[in-house]
């Protein structure tokens, strides 16, 4: 089947529930209800699986094809409420979880980043606190949003940490930049235990060296992967709701995707996907190959 017919699912991989030969599971969460800015990445999981066609399924750069290796499922779409971030996350917790206490690893699709909360607590009902890397522009560790609102876009790995559900000795943010409300905003994500890697540290050093950090803090504890897209520049990645200029470029954002090749990566998710500030789809073909990179680090874990 040529990449432009049918029906998409993720890679061609079949939809359904039955976890039974599963090894990965393909989750989308169209939810952008907690968004600050410009909201619109309900569509985030359809636009990245419709750009996942064209993946031909052979990494080249890792010498792995993840579609063989790994028996991978597309799950389909967790059952969000678009006005209730609370039922939301409780759906997110319920299906993902059935789905992680089976023995599946699950990559979600966004959604916006709030979702990264419910599929932590679904990860670390299994795996106990989690090595976290988070590639962001921003710290998304606010303690409240909107007034009192405690749960935002700007706030899951404040509550993350709260919950126990991050291991802090390997906590790394990578990519962070740009104007924030005030300097408590990094401070407060250091003093939580990010190790945070800015952007301008990250170039600063290079990418080789931010990876031997990144393996080294983490070692071999289960890892969880969280990508916001606009850890990328926008001018790579302009389809996304709050946009910093100045990050990474696409090859740079695959770079360091590859270098998590050999830890044991658990979960991931990829986030913050809004098509309707996309040109030419390139922010759902980098986050369709952003996926498959993930897919081949647990292919090569397997
Ligand atoms: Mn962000
Ligand atoms: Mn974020």
């Amino acid at each position: 089947m040529q990449p432009y017919q049918g029906i998409a699912t993720f890679g061609r991989c079949p939809q359904t529930r039955d976890l039974t030969a599963a090894d990965v599971a393909i989750v989308g969460v169209p939810y952008d209800g907690a968004t600050s800015y410009r909201s619109g990445a309900r569509f985030g999981p359809r636009a990245i699986r419709e750009q996942s066609l064209l993946l031909w399924g052979y990494n080249n750069a890792l010498n792995v094809a993840p579609f063989e290796k790994l028996r991978i499922i597309d799950f389909g779409d967790v059952n969000v409420v678009p006005v209730d971030v609370l039922a939301t996350q409780q759906a997110i917790e319920s299906e993902v979880g059935k789905v992680v206490s089976a023995g599946v690893k699950v990559i979600a699709l966004g959604g916006d980043h709030s979702i990264s909360l419910p599929l932590l607590r679904a990860q670390a009902a299994k795996f106990g606190p989690l090595a976290v890397v988070h590639f962001d522009a921003h710290p998304d560790t606010w303690n409240t949003e909107f007034g009192d609102h405690r749960f935002s876009h700007g706030t899951p790995f404040r509550r993350a940490i709260e919950e126990g559900l991050v291991d802090t000795a390997a906590y790394v943010q990578v990519g962070i930049r740009g104007p924030t409300a005030g300097p408590q905003d990094y401070a407060d994500a250091i003093r939580l235990g990010a190790r945070m890697i800015t952007l301008d540290e990250a170039l600063e050093r290079g990418l080789t060296a931010v990876v031997e950090e990144i393996v080294s803090v983490v070692g071999s504890r289960p890892t969880y992967v969280t990508l916001d897209i606009d850890a990328v520049d926008p001018a790579f990645a302009p389809g996304t709701g709050t946009p910093e200029v100045g990050g990474f470029s696409s090859h740079q954002m695959l770079q360091l995707v590859r270098g998590l090749a050999g830890l044991n990566v658990v979960g991931a998710d990829v986030v913050e996907v809004a098509p309707a500030y996309d040109q030419s789809q390139i922010t759902a073909i980098l986050a369709a190959n952003l996926v498959f990179e993930l897919l081949s680090i647990m292919a090569l874990g397997k």
